[in-house]
């Protein structure tokens, strides 16, 4: 029944589609099993890295941000991907952030790159993948096949492409499914907040947009191809950094802030009969 009431409004979509654009089917649960595997596919692909200064400041900015980002019930990872042509970085459903090792080479110290990763989360906290699983009919049908107990890996590779590419991984799986502008700009704002919150220098965000166009266009790096760099996008961050740093003056981490797991390992069940050897 919910399946076809999602069917009939995805109709309806097609019709209205600003309208709709921040309708949201999906609970954080019915999303989990796609955030967890499109984080597998995605370090399928590229190795993670695991020790080191570029590892240590990826962890330390998603520390930082995760507090900021107000959402104890996320299962906040942060993960290093061995691609230096990869100038990429995205934050999953229920806060699984993958940066790139190429994004590093723009975003070239600790207050850009948290720019980069805010952005990132803002997507994840204001439910970006789910409205946009919400107004998309394939991916729709994807989650059904998810309900039911399918795999990502027994979709088609189109439909798991798709999926990835909503859920934000677009430029990595070749399917170029740019957030709109209205989901853009609000990352934008939110992901601001979130580094000011963190203690970074909120001039590192209009100072990264102003690099990214200089290196723009639709040859230039992923990242770019679904975050368009147009001269106003600076512009705007310019003048939101004054009203957000009066908005968060007062901010304050909460105690029980949870901190990203660098790395998932399976928990191993200790037996109390055991004898120690
Ligand atoms: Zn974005």
């Amino acid at each position: 029944m919910r399946n076809l009431v999602r069917g009939v409004l995805a109709l309806l979509f097609a019709v209205l589609p600003t309208a709709c654009a921040n309708l949201n089917f999906y609970t954080d649960d019915e999303l989990e099993p796609l955030s967890v595997q499109a984080y597998d596919e995605a370090s399928k692909e590229h190795a993670a890295i695991t020790s080191g200064a570029q590892y240590q400041m990826v962890q330390r900015v998603a520390q930082k941000i995760a507090a900021a980002a107000e959402e104890p019930n996320f299962k906040w990872q942060a993960r290093l991907l061995k691609a230096d042509d990869v100038v990429n970085a995205f934050c999953l459903p229920n806060g699984r952030i993958a940066v790139y090792t190429g994004l590093l080479k723009v975003a070239d110290d600790e207050a850009q790159l948290a720019v980069v990763m805010g952005h990132e989360v803002a997507h994840a906290t204001r439910r970006h993948g789910g409205k946009r699983m919400t107004q998309s009919s394939i991916t729709q049908g994807a989650m059904s096949a998810i309900g039911a107990g399918l795999g990502m890996t027994q979709m088609t590779p189109e439909t798991k492409d798709t999926v990835m590419g909503v859920l934000g991984m677009g430029a990595n799986v070749g399917v170029l499914l740019p957030f709109s502008r209205e989901h853009e700009s609000e990352a934008d704002v939110e992901g601001l907040r979130y580094a000011i919150r963190a203690g970074y220098d909120p001039e590192a965000a209009p100072k990264l947009w102003d690099k990214m166009a200089k290196l723009g266009g639709s040859s230039g790096p992923a990242w770019m191809s679904t975050h368009p760099a147009s001269a106003d996008r600076a512009a705007k961050l310019r003048e939101m950094i004054p009203v957000l740093k009066e908005q968060e003056k007062n901010w304050k981490p909460k105690p029980a802030a949870p901190a990203p797991a660098p790395a998932q390992q399976p928990t191993k069940k200790v037996d109390p009969n055991a004898t120690k050897k």
